[in-house]
């Protein structure tokens, strides 16, 4: 099936759309489970129905591998969409918290219930559409929320497609899809939402993230950045390479977590250029630019974008260079003797360059991450359990990886996250549904209890006041006390225990 491009939503459409699904919420249907997997059924038929149409809208729209619209997308959604049909019982399930309460309070029911946050807004980058936008929807069926997607005005083919895609196979009044860019999100942020899902650049995540907060609305914000990996020179140099030149080729380097530097020793530098020149000779044995799995450039802006990057370089180019302009490709291309400063250190690069940096050592290249905005993602390539511990402890990112580039997408286990400049909140398979669920506490006191609660009505007395406080004024803290702030926690607990404490301070 191709579909026909379809226009940008109206702003009164848009509106409308709103409104449909604010009354859906009401009507309580979406609170009925088996209602909610039908739904994901249904989201499981489209995927499995149409992979070849969304190979196909990829293709168009920016040349993306069939193999990797099926492995990075379509096969990632699917198979998630019937893990949560599977495991929707128990996801939903309340939790009984009376075992771990103090036992005063576990004849009162403590319970979390999972509720459904309301309607929500899934606002799609261009690099993954299917994945970065049905895999959030999928959280949203799941979590009993009506659900508006925007997928990106850049990938028009592939938008069009789930537009008419969505609007077939589910239940229109609770999930709709919106066409455009600026206008559309625009309007859409004035709307109240319960939640909006936001995957893109940081620019549009400020004015997401802005425009929610004026409505107290929450957020998710999965962000890009530049990945750093950090090479040890205690390492199979060639397996490193392979794996670091596959997460970089994959859809030419646009994916939020392609790595974008490599942090090598100087003096393996050259070894490692050498690796990655075999690899590259294994993946491309016609060349870069003849081979059919070298995805191309979004859009004319994106390519001549990463092509000034490389203009700019004072590095050497070592490996590919070339582009075909016309196909808006370029070929996976190394540069070494990178410098701080630089113009492919400068922003994210989306794109097939990998940048070598040279540096002394491991603090050298922990100093430079720790320089620059928290990354989404941070690469460790190290046979050395102490090698890996230091940057685990003295770095900041959304995941760590060792040994490898790219994989964690496919564990369904592993959320994709940020922090800091990289966004926050979670994303991917259960973690795309707890997104979309309030965690409600929730008790409910018997009457029969009033006897017990008297005490805690006024008038206030010495007795309300000793039996009420007896927590905080008797109860021992479980470390002794520290006098010297700055002394480190091992010379702490090797002190001895603190006297038994006495009555403090009940006021007369
Ligand atoms: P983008 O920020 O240009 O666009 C994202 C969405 O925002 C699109 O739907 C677009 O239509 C809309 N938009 C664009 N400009 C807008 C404006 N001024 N006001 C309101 N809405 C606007 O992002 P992109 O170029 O499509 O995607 C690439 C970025 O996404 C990269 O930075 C990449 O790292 C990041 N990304 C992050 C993740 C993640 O999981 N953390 C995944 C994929 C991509």
């Amino acid at each position: 099936m191709q579909a026909n491009i379809v226009p940008d939503t109206s702003l009164s459409e848009l509106t409308q759309a709103h409104a449909t699904l604010k009354r859906s919420f009401r009507s309580g249907k979406l609170r009925d489970i088996s209602y909610r997997k039908l739904q994901l059924a249904q989201l499981a038929y489209l995927l499995q129905d149409n992979y070849i149409a969304f190979q196909e809208s990829l293709a168009r729209d920016f040349g993306k591998h069939p193999l990797e619209a099926n492995i990075g997308e379509t096969g990632v959604v699917f198979e998630r969409t019937l893990d949560a049909i599977n495991n929707l019982d128990k996801w939903l399930a309340s939790e009984d918290l009376s075992h771990e309460t103090n036992p005063m309070f576990s004849g009162f029911k403590p319970t979390l219930f999972k509720q459904s946050r309301g309607p929500v807004m899934i606002i799609g980058p261009f690099n993954a559409p299917i994945l970065l936008t049905l895999q959030p929807l999928m959280g949203a069926i799941a979590a009993g929320c009506p659900a508006i997607i925007k997928p990106s005005d850049l990938t028009i083919h592939t938008s069009s497609l789930i537009h008419t895609l969505v609007h077939k196979y589910l239940d229109s009044d609770c999930y709709r899809v919106v066409m455009g860019g600026v206008e559309q999100v625009t309007a859409l942020l004035q709307l109240k939402w319960s939640s909006i899902c936001y995957t893109g650049g940081a620019q549009v995540g400020k004015i997401v993230a802005l425009a929610a907060a004026k409505q107290m609305t929450h957020v998710t914000l999965e962000l890009g950045g530049k990945c750093p990996v950090i090479l040890d020179s205690n390492v199979d140099i060639d397996t490193a390479a392979r794996r670091i030149l596959w997460g970089k080729m994959i859809n030419a380097g646009q994916v939020c977590i392609s790595p974008d530097y490599v942090l090598t020793p100087r003096h393996i530098q050259d070894k490692f250029i050498t690796s990655l020149k075999k690899a590259w000779n294994e993946f491309f044995p016609d060349g870069a630019l003849k081979s059919p799995d070298t995805g191309g450039i979004i859009n004319d802006r994106h390519f001549y974008r990463v092509l000034s990057m490389l203009q700019h370089t004072k590095g050497e180019i070592v490996i590919g260079g070339n582009a075909d302009v016309k196909r808006r490709k370029l070929e996976v291309t190394v540069v070494k003797d990178v410098q701080p400063g630089d113009s492919l250190l400068d922003d994210e690069i989306f794109g097939p360059i990998l940048a070598v940096v040279p540096v002394s050592d491991v603090d050298e290249a922990l100093e430079y991450i720790e320089g620059n905005p928290e990354p989404l993602a941070v690469y460790v390539f190290s046979q050395d359990e102490a090698f890996k511990t230091k940057v685990r402890e003295n770095t900041i990112s959304g995941s760590l990886i060792y040994n490898d580039t790219f994989f964690q997408l496919n564990v369904a286990q592993l959320p994709v996250t940020g922090i800091g400049a990289s966004g926050y909140g979670y994303q991917g398979g259960k973690y795309a549904f707890e997104t979309f669920i309030h965690q409600r506490p929730s008790m409910d006191v018997p009457v029969e209890a009033e006897p017990h609660l008297s005490i805690r009505y006024p008038p206030y007395t010495q007795t309300t006041y000793d039996v009420l406080s007896q927590g905080l004024l008797q109860t021992e803290v479980p470390l002794p006390r520290c006098q010297d702030k700055l002394a480190n926690g091992k010379d702490l607990l090797a002190r001895e225990a603190p006297p038994p404490s006495h009555q403090r301070g009940v006021p007369s």
